[in-house]
C-alpha cells in the first residue's frame, strides 16, 4: 500500500515532534509532501575539501572553504561578562585550523576529542594568531551514525527559515524525510511527456533539488537551470496550465450555444457606420463569429491598444447573438464607462429597432422584469450585470470590457450561472507580456487588433513642470480657439477620494476664473448618473470646452473631437494609467496632444515613467517599460484572479518551460478532459488548485 504523502503530518517525522511541527507549519509545511517541495532558495559550494596547508586568505581565497580533520582541542574562553567563545582546534596532519563560535557553549559537548569533523566557512588570518581561523563555520561530525555528509563537503542547500528552526535543522529534517519517503513518491506526469521533453524522473528531481549531485555547477543551481530544478519548475507550470486548459474547455460544465444567424443585423449596422472596419477588426470579428457558431462555449480575449476600435467589434458580435434569438450583455468596470457604452450603443442600434438598456447600481428603475422576459435585447452595465438578482430569459453572449480585475475565478463563476453557458468575450487594452497573458488569460483563446483606424495621428506628448504652468493655460486656449476640446484630469490622491474630488472642484473654479469666456464643466464618480450622462452628452456635442475630471474617465470614454489631454500631478500616476488617459485623445482625425503637468522634485521612478510617455505611444513598449520599472514583483495581481501561487516557477525566468508546459497540458486535456487514465495527475491537479477553483465537478 502506497502512502499518500500529502496526508502524512510532519509531526511524525524523525526529529520533529509536536513543538517543531508547529514551527514547520509556519513555513507552510504541514505534510511530508509539503516538505519534499520546500526547496532551497540557494546553494553553497562546500565540496572541495582542502588540506589545511592549502587554505588561503585575502585576495587568493575563494569565498567559502572546506576542511576536514580531527578534533584536538575544544575550549571555552570567557572574553567579557557577556561574551564567550568556543574555540575548536582541528588537525588534518598537514596543519591546524581553529573554528570559533560565539556564545554557543552547548556545542562543546558535540566535539569530543579525537572525533573527525568537517568545517566550512570563510577563513581569516587573525591578528597575532598562530593559525587560520573560521568564525561560525558550518560543521559536520563524521561519526558512526552519519551515512552521508549533508551540511559540508558537498553542494549544500540553504533554506529560508523562521525563528526557531535553523537552515541546518531543516536540512537534517528534509534529509530524514527523503531517506524514509523518497520511494513513496509517485510521478503524476505521464512518461511520454517526460520523455518528449527530456525531463528527469520525479524522485531524482526532488532528491537532486535538495541534495544536488557532486558534479553540478553551483551557479547553474543558483540560477535555477539544473535538470532537477527544471523538472520541478515544469511540474508546477504544467499543473497551472492543465487547470487553465480544463477551464478553457468549459465544456465540462454544460454545453455551449451554437448561434445560428444570417448576419442581417450586422450588415444593417455596417451600412449605417461612417467608416469601414479595418482589416484587423475584420479578422478578430471573424474569429469571434467562428467561436459563436461552434457548439462550444466561447472564451476569448480580444486585445488591442486604446482607440483601436474594440467596441464596434463587440457590438457586431452582440448583434449576431441577438439575431439568433438570444440576449447579450456588456459589462464595464465603471459606471461612467457603462453609461458611455449605453449612449453609444443605444444610439447605434435604435434605428435597428432593438431594445438596449442600462443596469448599474445607481439606475433606480431597472427593467428587471423586461430583461427576465426577454423583452430587452442588449443589457449594458457594471458588475450588477452578473449579480444574482439579474435574470435573463436567454443570455447568449457576455462581453467584459476593460476589466483587468475580472480574473480566472470570476470567469469560471460566470460559466456556472446558466445551464446553457453563454459565450464570453473579454476585451482589454492593457498590453501585457506574453507569458503573463498565457497565465492571467490562460483559459481564453486569443485575438488581437494590431492596427488603428486610418488617419489617426500619434498623440504628441510633452512634460511641463509646474513652474511653467502658464504654458498649459496658453495651450488650452489655443486648442479651444481651434475648435478642439480639452480634458483636465486630477489624480486620486492617496489620502482619500474626497481630497481628489476637492482638487478637481478647485481646478474647475480656477479654470473658470482664468477663462471666463470658456465653458468649463466638472465630472466625477460621485455624481448622479443622469448628471454625468448629460455632461458627457454635452461634451460630445461640443457644448463644453474644458472637461475637468477625476480619473473616472480613465478607461473607455470616447469623444473623437477631444484633442488635448492635460494630466495634473502626472507624477502621481502609474504608467498604464497615463497611457489609458492619453488614449482619450487622438481618437479622431485631428492632431492631438497630451500635456503632463508635474510638481516638485521628481523621483527617479516618476521621471522614468514620464520619460517613457514622452518617448513612445506604443502600448506594448509602455507595458515593457512598466514591467522593467516596477519589476516582476506584485505586478501580476494573480491573487485575486484565482490563479494558484507559483512557488517554484517564475513567469519571467521560465518563459520557455512555460511554453512547453502549456502545449503539453492543452494537448492532454484536449485528448482526455476528465483524465480518467491519469488519476495521479488528476488528484495532483485538484490539490494544486484547491481553495481556488474547483476544476472537476464532484459527481
Ligand atoms: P477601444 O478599442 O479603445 O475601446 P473604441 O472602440 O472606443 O476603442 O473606438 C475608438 C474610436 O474609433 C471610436 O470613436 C470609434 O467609433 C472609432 N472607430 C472604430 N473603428 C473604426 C474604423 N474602422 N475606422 C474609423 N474609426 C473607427
Ligand atoms: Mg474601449
Amino acid at each position: 500500500m502506497v502512502k499518500d504523502l500529502s496526508e502524512l503530518n510532519v509531526q511524525y517525522i524523525k526529529g520533529v515532534g509536536p513543538q517543531r511541527a508547529k514551527l514547520l507549519n509556519r513555513l507552510g509545511t504541514k505534510t511530508v509532501h509539503d516538505l519534499l517541495y520546500y526547496l532551497p532558495y540557494r546553494y553553497e559550494d562546500r565540496r572541495n575539501i582542502k588540506p589545511i596547508r592549502d587554505i588561503t586568505v585575502g585576495f587568493l581565497s575563494s569565498g567559502i572553504q572546506t576542511v576536514s580533520g580531527r578534533v584536538i582541542r575544544a575550549d571555552i574562553k570567557r572574553i567579557s561578562g557577556r561574551l564567550e567563545i568556543l574555540e575548536l582546534t582541528v588537525s588534518d596532519g598537514s596543519g591546524f585550523i581553529v573554528g570559533k563560535w560565539f556564545n554557543q557553549r552547548f556545542l562543546k559537548k558535540k566535539f569530543t576529542l579525537g572525533i573527525d569533523v568537517v568545517l566550512s566557512g570563510t577563513v581569516k588570518y587573525p591578528y597575532r594568531g598562530r593559525c587560520f581561523e573560521m568564525e561560525n563555520p558550518e560543521y559536520e561530525l563524521i561519526g558512526d551514525d552519519t551515512d552521508a555528509l549533508i551540511h559540508t563537503g558537498r553542494l549544500v542547500p540553504v533554506y529560508s527559515v523562521t525563528e526557531g528552526v535553523s537552515s541546518r535543522q531543516l536540512r537534517s529534517i528534509i534529509y530524514n524525510v527523503l531517506k524514509s519517503h523518497l520511494n513513496d513518491i509517485q510521478d503524476p506526469i505521464p512518461q511520454e511527456i517526460l520523455k518528449r521533453n527530456k525531463l528527469i524522473g520525479l524522485k531524482s528531481a526532488i532528491m537532486g533539488c535538495h541534495f544536488p549531485e557532486d558534479e553540478l555547477d553551483v551557479s547553474l543551481l543558483n540560477q535555477w537551470q539544473s535538470e532537477p530544478q527544471k523538472r520541478l519548475i515544469f511540474d508546477e507550470l504544467f499543473m497551472l496550465q492543465s487547470g487553465l486548459a480544463i477551464l478553457r474547455r468549459g465544456r465540462l460544465h454544460g454545453k455551449g450555444i451554437a448561434f445560428d444567424s444570417k448576419g442581417t443585423l450586422m450588415e444593417r449596422l455596417r451600412q449605417t457606420l461612417p467608416f469601414r472596419l479595418t482589416e484587423e477588426q475584420g479578422k478578430a470579428l471573424g474569429e469571434i463569429l467562428n467561436d459563436m457558431k461552434s457548439p462550444y462555449q466561447m472564451n476569448r480575449l480580444l486585445q488591442g491598444d486604446v482607440g483601436c476600435g474594440k467596441t464596434i467589434v463587440a457590438v457586431m458580435a452582440m448583434l449576431f447573438a441577438v439575431e439568433a434569438g438570444y440576449q447579450a450583455g456588456i459589462m464595464a468596470p465603471t459606471e461612467i464607462l457603462a453609461e458611455q457604452h449605453y449612449i453609444n450603443i443605444h444610439g447605434m442600434l435604435e434605428s435597428l429597432g432593438l431594445r438596449v438598456c442600462l443596469v448599474t447600481s445607481s439606475v433606480k428603475k431597472k427593467p428587471l422584469d423586461d430583461i427576465a422576459k426577454g423583452r430587452v435585447n442588449i443589457v449594458i452595465g457594471t458588475h450588477a450585470l452578473i449579480e444574482e438578482t439579474l435574470r435573463f430569459e436567454r443570455l447568449g453572449l457576455i462581453v467584459i470590457d476593460e476589466q483587468h480585475r475580472f480574473g480566472v475565478r470570476q470567469r469560471a463563476g460566470l460559466r456556472r450561472k446558466s445551464q446553457e453557458a453563454p459565450d464570453v468575450l473579454v476585451m482589454t487594452a492593457t498590453p501585457i507580456p506574453r507569458t503573463l497573458a498565457m497565465t492571467l488569460y490562460g483559459d481564453l483563446d486569443y485575438s488581437r487588433i494590431d492596427d488603428l483606424p486610418p488617419g489617426r495621428k500619434p498623440v504628441v506628448t510633452r512634460l511641463v513642470m509646474s513652474g511653467d504652468k502658464k504654458q498649459v493655460y496658453e495651450e488650452i486656449l489655443k486648442e479651444v480657439r481651434q475648435a478642439g476640446q480639452v480634458y483636465v484630469v486630477y489624480p486620486v490622491i492617496e489620502e482619500s477620494e474626497k481630497t481628489a474630488l476637492k482638487s478637481a472642484i478647485i481646478g474647475q473654479e480656477t479654470l473658470k476664473k482664468i477663462f471666463p469666456s470658456l465653458r468649463v464643466s466638472l465630472i466625477h464618480g460621485k455624481m448622479k448618473p443622469f448628471e454625468r450622462e448629460s455632461i458627457m452628452t454635452e461634451f460630445k456635442k461640443g457644448k463644453i470646452d474644458i472637461l475637468v475630471s477625476t480619473t473616472v474617465i480613465e478607461v473607455g470614454v470616447d469623444v473623437p473631437n477631444a484633442s488635448l489631454m492635460v494630466v495634473v500631478h502626472s507624477e502621481r500616476f502609474g504608467l498604464s494609467q497615463l497611457h489609458q488617459l492619453r488614449g482619450r485623445v487622438g481618437r479622431g482625425g485631428k492632431q492631438s496632444r497630451c500635456l503632463l503637468l508635474a510638481y516638485g522634485d521628481l523621483s527617479e521612478v516618476a521621471r522614468r515613467r514620464l520619460d517613457a510617455m514622452v518617448k513612445t505611444t506604443d502600448g506594448f513598449r509602455i507595458a515593457e517599460e512598466d514591467l522593467e520599472i516596477r519589476g516582476p514583483g506584485e505586478l501580476f495581481g494573480t491573487k485575486q484572479s484565482g490563479i494558484p501561487d507559483l512557488r517554484i516557477a517564475s513567469l519571467l525566468r521560465d518563459a520557455s518551460l512555460l511554453e512547453i508546459a502549456r502545449k503539453e497540458a492543452f494537448a492532454i486535456i484536449e485528448e482526455e478532459p476528465l483524465l480518467q487514465s491519469h488519476l495521479l495527475l488528476k488528484s495532483g491537479l485538484k490539490r494544486f488548485w484547491e481553495g481556488r477553483i474547483e476544476l472537476f465537478k464532484t459527481a
